[in-house]
């Protein structure tokens, strides 16, 4: 099946912040784990390395330590069996027991990652905290746009794969400049000069078709130069249909070597930004005009939303940026008193250590624990996966990002009709 644009752009957004999620997660001790097995790794080599850690393990001096190790070794093993070899891409399995309270409250905790592209990375570490670095590089990374810089004289063709920029072409024209003759000779000359121009332009295209069109996965292409070139280069024909249906931005820049590269990038993100907020704006725009006409096919308020998302009703969810919390379960484990917090990331470290201070308001009990910890937006897109509603994630930036939050409070649907 064919997979949509935003359909990546969400998964990694999903990705990143599951990463950001563990990133923040530490252990009591050293004793959080994380695996990573690459596509050609043999799955009993795994099971080899991660015996021997087992075995390692029963120094630890630490009573709790020791367990909460061990078992989390266990733990990888028995989900790895459930595969026969790695995936394409390979594997990661963060594991590890995550304090939900006072000492004693600790939950073993297990999460698997698909990487986005296949990891090259063998890795066994065992520490206070998950080691999430290289996929969230990755994830930076996976981007690849094409740069074509043009001028009457020169242009290079460049690939930009996540931070590296590769030249991978440069060609010159040859073609004079402007005569300086008058009459005849002048017009002749001109004639002369535009074919020449049309010729290294037909040169240009085919050079960048060789070079973009096998890349399957580019992400877009940037246009730029200096002056009035790179638009007659865009008019023309010369570029391949699909690659000029790829064009992300035109940009002007004052070089056209490796200089202009990394000029047109910094030009073309602000484009691109502006551009995803535009097309943001847009879909906020048409929610609202729904509501305007009372058509009925604007849905909003948390209940209703998920109501009509169940029933497979929702044809565009738009969730807010600012929705972005941690669903947090607070509990009594003394009298079952249960509460649902809502935490924004910058709020977390705050949170846990104000709870641990915190009374049950029912029994008067201290501490509060933790019983379940979730990301709230995770949530909400996952019941929307499963029902092929398409999701938005709307900034917070704009002036209709603002009245999404404020007005409807982040959350709203426009419904199938
Ligand atoms: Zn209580």
């Amino acid at each position: 099946m064919e997979r949509h644009e935003y359909e990546v752009v969400l998964e990694e957004y999903r990705l990143k912040k599951t990463l950001k999620w563990l990133e923040r997660k530490r252990g009591r001790g050293t004793e959080l784990i994380s695996v990573y097995v690459p596509p050609g790794r043999q799955l009993p080599d795994v099971f080899e390395n991660l015996k021997q850690e087992y075995g390692k393990a029963s120094n630890i001096k630490s009573r709790t330590t020791r367990k909460n190790v061990q078992e989390a070794i266990v733990k990888i093993m028995q989900r790895l069996k459930l595969y026969n070899s790695p995936p394409k891409n390979g594997l990661v399995v963060f594991c590890g027991a995550i304090p939900r309270g006072p000492p004693g409250s600790e939950v073993l905790e297990l999460y698997e990652v698909m990487p986005p592209k296949p990891i090259s990375l063998s890795y066994y570490s065992c520490d206070d905290k998950f080691y999430v670095e290289p996929l969230i590089e990755m994830i930076s990374a996976t981007e690849k746009f094409g740069v074509i810089l043009v001028d009457n004289s020169e242009a290079t063709i460049a690939l930009i794969d996540g931070k590296t920029i590769q030249i991978r072409d440069e060609l010159t024209s040859g073609v004079p400049g402007k005569s300086s003759k008058g009459g005849q000779s002048a017009r002749r000359f001109e004639r002369l000069r535009e074919m020449e121009l049309n010729e290294f332009y037909t040169r240009i295209g085919q050079h960048a078709n060789d070079i973009f069109l096998p890349l399957g996965n580019l992400n877009g292409i940037i246009l730029g130069g200096p002056g009035l070139t790179k638009e007659e280069f865009k008019r023309g024909n010369y570029l391949n249909y699909q690659l000029k249906e790829k064009i992300l931005a035109v940009v002007d820049t004052a070089y056209t070597s490796h200089q202009g590269v990394k000029e047109a990038l910094d030009r073309a993100s602000e484009t691109i930004e502006k551009m995803e907020l535009v097309r943001e704006r847009k879909i906020v725009q048409s929610f609202l005009a729904e509501v305007g006409k009372g058509s009925g096919l604007a849905s909003y308020g948390e209940d209703e939303v998920l109501k009509n998302l169940r029933a497979n009703k929702v044809s565009t969810l738009l969730l807010s940026d600012a929705l972005d919390v941690s669903k947090i379960e607070v509990m009594c484990s003394n009298c079952g008193f249960k509460e649902i917090r809502k935490i924004p990331e910058e709020g977390l470290d705050v949170f846990y250590t104000k709870l641990a201070m915190e009374r049950c308001p029912k029994c008067g009990f201290q501490p509060l624990s933790i019983s379940n910890e979730t990301s709230y937006l995770d949530e909400i897109t996952k019941i929307a996966e499963s029902t092929n509603a398409k999701v938005e994630i709307i900034s917070s930036r704009t002036e209709e990002g603002t009245m999404l939050l404020k007005g409807f409070g982040g959350l709203a649907a426009i419904l199938k009709s």
